[in-house]
């Protein structure tokens, strides 16, 4: 079976925030799909282990942010790559509150959903949910996940659906220029060197978080 198949698929890259009582939550999702038209219904699938899951299942509420290609990457890195357990995430983020849920400035928009559904696989919840709010800022190009690893050069967190040991996701590339891998966000720079002040465009980390990638 080849699995790399799978990444023909298309994938958004969006944000999915949540309540906690009164703390903001969310986490990055790629594998968002509309289900119904009208009544809107969407499916999103979001991994056990992150918390806006547990939050979800208590809530029945949640907020959809669609990332465009030129939203802050370091919105990858904050809801992607880090724990709405340990920081508040949305220190430093633009976001109103619409229904009592968060959701982001800076996007192509956002729905508010609540929750109708939900389905478990082996690691993660799919929850089917009705689309109960909705805005539309821009007509900018949303980002999608190809744009996000080919452009920005990022990976999949560990929790997403679409994760991908790294020897498959770069199986194709042969290049004799050093990358150098962000530990923290699988980020790559190419180039013999990183810079003294060079700081990771996903995840905002230092070049000490940076290692060589060696070939296999
Ligand atoms: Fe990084």
């Amino acid at each position: 079976m080849d699995r790399k198949v799978l990444r023909n698929l298309s994938y958004g890259v969006y944000v999915v925030t949540s309540k906690d009582k009164d703390r903001n939550i969310g986490c990055i999702a790629n594998s968002i799909m509309q289900v119904t038209s009208n009544p809107s219904v969407i499916a999103v699938s979001i991994n056990h282990d992150n918390y806006t899951n547990k939050v979800i299942k208590e809530t029945n509420k949640f907020g959809v942010s669609i990332l465009k290609e030129k939203s802050n990457a370091k919105i990858i890195g904050t809801f992607g790559f880090k724990s709405s357990k340990d920081i508040d995430k949305f220190n430093d983020i633009d976001f109103k509150e619409i229904l009592e849920i968060p959701v982001l400035e800076n996007t192509c928009g956002y729905m508010v959903c609540k929750v109708i559904d939900t389905m478990e696989t082996e690691t993660h919840t799919v929850f089917l949910s009705k689309v109960i709010e909705a805005d539309d800022y821009s007509n900018e190009n949303p980002m999608t996940y190809k744009y996000y690893h080919e452009y920005l050069k990022g990976n999949a967190p560990k929790n997403a659906p679409t994760y991908e040991e790294q020897s498959i996701m770069s199986s194709d590339e042969d290049s004799k220029t050093k990358k150098w891998k962000c530990s923290i966000c699988g980020y790559v720079y190419e180039g013999d060197e990183l810079p003294d002040d060079f700081v990771c465009p996903i995840c905002g980390v230092g070049k000490e978080n940076f290692e060589l990638v060696t070939e296999e």
